[in-house]
């Protein structure tokens, strides 16, 4: 099969790093959307011009500017070994952008060179201070083990969802979602095992969940579903969806295949409602399902 060559195109546009060809010439024959956002120039202002042309301007660290003695690229072009060297380019608005390069040879398949394509990534405390924002961001709002929001991510979720709902009167519904017995699975296959059908599980819901629902863990083997614009009627259905994609996911262990059940006890948000007292009556809800048997799921029959 012969891939398009748009195939490789999107590959590398979809790159965060900046990417570009130069042929022998050191004409800039390819630029990728990673170099757009990265340099501040489009395709369309660099393709055909020398990498040289008042362009780039790589500097070391000392300020020196590499483009006719020292350049990375010029170097390999030369004798097609490839090269990495940290380097400050000129951005379009003129500041300068510490960026970390790699260049290496492009052969024919004859192996003489036919170019050379840099890569380059943003080194910058600005790149490096927004990766560890996103991570403290997911620190304080993910749960660790599964992915899913936390509990302090669901009750905010909840107040927010519950003051629309007061505002707009858009009904919604929370699943309070239990996995049955989940003691014995820990007890028989092992923490880890455990820790392993937890995050299923939570996986599970997440997929199963619409654009516009959260699903949280609420502790333990609990976690919460809210189904946005779900009125009276529709939670039973809704429940009984999760349920069944629960009970026939699977768990793959060392010992063999592993399937568990949950039951639900679903609710719908009151106009009086606070987070409290409506977990409470999903949480409440929830019991029934496991005393009716479990694997099932019991939802409020109509709101009041
Ligand atoms: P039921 O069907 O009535 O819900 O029974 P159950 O065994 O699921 O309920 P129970 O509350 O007795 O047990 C819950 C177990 O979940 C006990 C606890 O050790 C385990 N558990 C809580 N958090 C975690 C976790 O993060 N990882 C693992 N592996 N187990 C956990
Ligand atoms: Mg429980
Ligand atoms: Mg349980």
């Amino acid at each position: 099969m012969k891939i398009p060559e748009r195939f490789y195109r999107d590959l590398l546009d979809g790159l965060t790093d900046g990417v570009y060809f130069v042929d022998r010439d050191r004409r800039i024959t390819y630029w990728n959307h990673g170099a757009e956002v990265i340099t501040g120039y489009r395709a369309a202002e660099v393709l055909g011009s020398r990498c040289w042309d008042n362009l780039l301007r790589h500097v070391d660290a000392t300020g020196r500017e590499l483009c006719h003695d020292g350049c990375p690229l010029t170097a390999t072009l030369c004798d097609g070994a490839d090269r990495a060297a940290a380097v400050a380019l000129l951005h379009k608005e003129g500041h300068r952008v510490p960026v970390k390069v790699r260049a290496s040879a492009i052969r024919d398949e004859a192996g003489a060179i036919l170019g050379a394509v840099e890569t380059f990534q943003d080194d910058s405390e600005l790149a490096e201070t927004a990766q560890r924002l996103e991570a403290l961001r997911e620190l304080a709002y993910l749960d660790a083990l599964t992915g899913v929001g936390n509990r302090r991510y669901a009750e905010a979720e909840l107040a927010t969802r519950l003051a629309e709902r007061r505002r707009h009167g858009i009904p919604f519904g929370l699943l309070f979602v239990d996995v049955d017995r989940f003691k014995d699975v820990n007890d028989r296959h092992g923490h880890e095992v455990g820790d392993a059908v937890l995050r299923l599980v939570a996986s599970t819901l997440r997929h199963a969940a619409r654009v516009n629902d959260f699903v949280g863990r609420w502790g333990g083997e609990e976690l919460v579903v809210i189904a946005a614009h779900a009125p009276a009627g529709t939670l039973q259905p809704i429940g009984d969806r999760f349920r069944a994609l629960v009970e026939r996911s699977v768990t793959r262990t060392p010992t063999g295949s592993l399937s568990v059940t949950v039951s639900i006890g679903a609710a719908l948000a009151r106009a009086d409602d606070t987070p409290a007292t409506l977990i409470a009556r999903a949480d409440e809800l929830m019991y029934r399902a496991k005393a009716a048997g479990r694997n099932r799921v019991v939802a409020e029959a109509e709101s009041p």
